[in-house]
């Protein structure tokens, strides 16, 4: 394959030719709040902030003047269709466009064609649900499915070769109003954590508090593929990773990738790819090489989660396409690419008030200290009590690959605050706080947690949920999930732990106690029983395994366990309670959840199975005649070829019995009908399975004349120039 060039694209330029700075594009398609105040009454105006601030229902009336106004906007700038753009439980953002073309026919009988959107149009659309992962919500008579705009969430353009779509976000439900997305359970979480965080506030004396939210910053991993070379790769196009493939002799252990000067034709892509996101109105910061070579993160500046989310989502779309114009392909998988790491998305958090105070900040004041410690212990028992539905919203078949793969968080849910915060809880824990509490909360006040932020400089890879200095950076999501998934689970468990400590700090202080010592009291209790999940060590460690086994953390290995632990009603129980999934809602997703990971198991042993049959095996087959042609031809015999001939035959035979085996088992799986059953068999004997057989034909690999092999290798598609 011949080197390509790095592909120039048409930015907007000053007179002088040089690039506009991006303030002078950020945000031109999108149709935010400073664009709606300029465009719509002073009423609509203000009936809009009504919806955002209190959830207020929008009038038919001020629908209308929205929709209209959006239509405007979007066909002044090329639009010519627009779409309730959602996430459906497929991992993908899904879009059914519509024209907006009406036909206007007089009494006459004239037809004449007008751009036309309605309220009606904007508030609400109706793809067919059945087509899409419900987990069995809905069957044929009942497929109906309804997305609603989320106004929280601005209209934005998305832009094709030959014109622009209005994407309007959405959520996606069923005809009985359950969640069939990502969505909706997020805004949910959201809604239960400012019901339980300001009462909890008020009774710490913030008064002033009237709703809690939640930021999001994701640091979003990915590999870039050489278009040719993807397509020459069954296993990439259709499961988009490598089902096999010799490991290259150069790897990542020169450690030169990592904050490496990006190649040339990758930041080409970077700059389209960022220009694309800041028209977008996507803050998109930072870009780099990651560890693996040919592997890279963006990651924006944070937001509020939602529209985060939806931005992380737009992110990986218009990547893709981005992507496809520079001849790579985007791959979002977590484990592409075996021996080396994987991608992850790691969701950096906090919890902010309306004030846009951070929670989660020492901060300057002994009061804001010792909020900040209450937090800090709201955010341990979250992780504490439901480690394990925490485990479940990040497991997925890929996840799987690359979570405790030496490179990755294990599958043990621990959390690390640092060496200097360590001190502190366990300080409270063991109940020496001074005499007087006034006094305790002025020494951490002035003293010492401003240096937390020093202090976490020198932080925990290893932890899957580490505490950086004024967020929590949730390591364990996959780079191809949806962070909302991640993000409800985690709110959801805050929203609990403090529907929780909230009655036990108010018997503290109706029982006299005075507020501080009220606080330091509850904390002492909260730090002492989540001490458990508290971890500071090495999280790769074999050690740790055995550790948190003695400590009764659950080690969910894999996505049928993951889901098995959550059997239990139990379990569950402050989801329903919350409002954040009714029965029906858990029920389908744990499904839905099993569903995927059966099917792509499934998948990535058949195309294994195909890809050994057809390229690996005959393959061999040649190199087994060609080498064997030689010894016989050989004279007096070449020293070496006849255990080269023993080598490419003791592989092929080992080849030829793993593709045997995986056919086997997969005849075997076609019978059984028990989806739990059948998703722990598939880890537990499929996987490994194609682990065996992939081993044979790496060994392969290594032995077959180079010009016999169709796959392009590891090393052509690892080190691109
Ligand atoms: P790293 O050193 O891990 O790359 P950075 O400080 O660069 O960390 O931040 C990573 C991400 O965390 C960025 O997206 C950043 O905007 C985000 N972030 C910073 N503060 C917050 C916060 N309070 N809430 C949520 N995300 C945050
Ligand atoms: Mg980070």
């Amino acid at each position: 394959m011949h080197q390509r060039q790095p592909r120039s694209f048409d930015p907007p330029r000053q007179p002088d030719g040089h690039r506009l700075p991006v303030s002078a594009y950020y945000g031109r398609h999108v149709l935010d709040l400073i664009k709606l105040k300029e465009r719509l009454p002073r009423e609509t105006y203000q009936a809009l902030l009504a919806t955002l601030r209190h959830a207020a229902p929008l009038t038919r009336e001020c629908a209308e003047t929205i929709a209209s106004v959006a239509r405007e906007w979007a066909t002044s700038h090329g639009a010519t269709h627009f779409t309730h753009w959602f996430q459906p439980m497929t991992g993908l953002t899904a879009e059914k466009h519509d024209s907006f073309i009406d036909l206007n026919v007089t009494m006459s009988g004239e037809a004449k064609v007008l751009e036309r959107f309605s309220g009606a149009q904007l508030m609400q659309s109706e793809p067919d649900a059945s087509s899409f992962p419900s987990g069995g919500m809905r069957s044929t008579f009942e497929a109906r499915g309804y997305t609603a705009w989320d106004p929280s969430s601005p209209m934005f353009l998305v832009e094709s070769i030959n014109g622009r779509t209005l994407c309007v976000p959405s959520v996606f439900v069923s005809y009985h109003g359950e969640s069939l997305d990502h969505k909706t359970p997020l805004l949910r979480s959201l809604e239960a954590l400012g019901r339980h965080a300001v009462p909890f506030l008020k009774l710490m004396g913030d008064v002033d508090v009237h709703s809690v939210g939640a930021t999001l910053g994701c640091e979003q991993e990915y590999f870039l593929v050489d278009r040719d070379h993807h397509a020459l790769r069954p296993d990439l196009v259709l499961c988009d990773r490598t089902l096999l493939g010799a490991a290259s002799a150069r790897g990542q252990q020169f450690e030169d990738h990592y904050f490496g000067s990006i190649p040339p034709r990758v930041l080409a892509f970077m700059e389209e790819l960022e220009f694309e996101l800041h028209r977008l109105g996507i803050p998109v910061k930072t870009r780099h090489n990651e560890v693996a070579p040919m592997q890279f993160e963006m990651a924006p500046i944070f937001e509020d989660v939602n529209l985060a989310n939806d931005h992380n989502a737009l992110s990986m779309d218009i990547a893709r396409k981005v992507a496809l114009r520079h001849d790579f392909v985007c791959v979002f998988h977590e484990k592409p690419f075996a021996r080396l790491n994987g991608s992850g998305k790691h969701c950096n958090w906090s919890l902010v008030t309306d004030r846009g105070e951070n929670l989660l900040d020492p901060g300057r004041t002994p009061h804001q200290n010792l909020r900040f410690l209450a937090f800090m212990a709201v955010c341990l028992k979250a992780v504490h009590d439901h480690a394990d539905a925490i485990r479940f919203s990040v497991a997925a078949a890929n996840n799987d690959l690359r979570l405790g793969a030496n490179e990755a968080p294990p599958a043990i849910i621990s959390v690390f605050v640092g060496e200097l915060l360590t001190r502190i809880i366990d300080r409270i824990a063991a109940g020496v706080t001074g005499e007087d509490p006034e006094h305790f909360v002025m020494e951490i006040g002035v003293g010492r947690l401003p240096q937390l932020a020093r202090d976490n400089t020198d932080r925990n890879r290893t932890s899957p949920f580490a505490f950086t200095g004024n967020k929590f950076e949730f390591r364990a999501v996959g780079s191809s999930a949806n962070c909302a998934g991640p993000m409800t689970m985690l709110l959801a468990a805050v929203a609990d732990a403090l529907r929780v400590m909230t009655p036990r700090l108010e018997a503290k202080i109706a029982s006299g106690t005075g507020r501080d010592q009220a606080v330091l009291d509850l904390l002492r209790e909260v730090f002492t029983e989540t001490a458990a999940v508290r971890f500071e060590g090495n999280g790769y460690s074999n050690d740790w395994k055995k550790e948190a086994a003695r400590r009764g953390l659950p080690d969910l290995k894999d996505t049928p366990a993951s889901i098995a632990a959550l059997a239990a009603p139990e379990r569950t129980a402050f989801l329903r309670e919350l409002g954040i999934f009714s029965d029906r809602e858990l029920a389908s997703r744990f499904s839905v959840a099993l569903e995927r990971y059966v099917k792509t198991v499934t998948l990535e042993a058949e195309t294994l199975v195909e890809v050994l049959s057809t390229h690996v095996i005959p393959a061999g087959e040649k190199q087994l005649t060609a080498s064997s042609l030689a010894l016989r031809g050989a004279p007096d015999g070449v020293a070496g070829l006849d255990r080269r001939v023993k080598a490419v035959a003791a592989a092929l035979t080992e080849a030829l019995a793993g593709c045997d085996r995986l056919k086997e088992l997969l005849d075997g799986t076609a019978s059984m009908h028990d989806e739990p059953a059948l998703a722990a068999h598939l880890a537990a004997v499929m996987r490994p399975a194609m682990d065996a057989a992939r081993d044979a034909a790496d060994r392969l690999e290594h032995v077959v004349d180079h010009e016999l092999w169709s796959l392009p290798k590891y090393r052509e598609m690892l080190f691109v120039r």
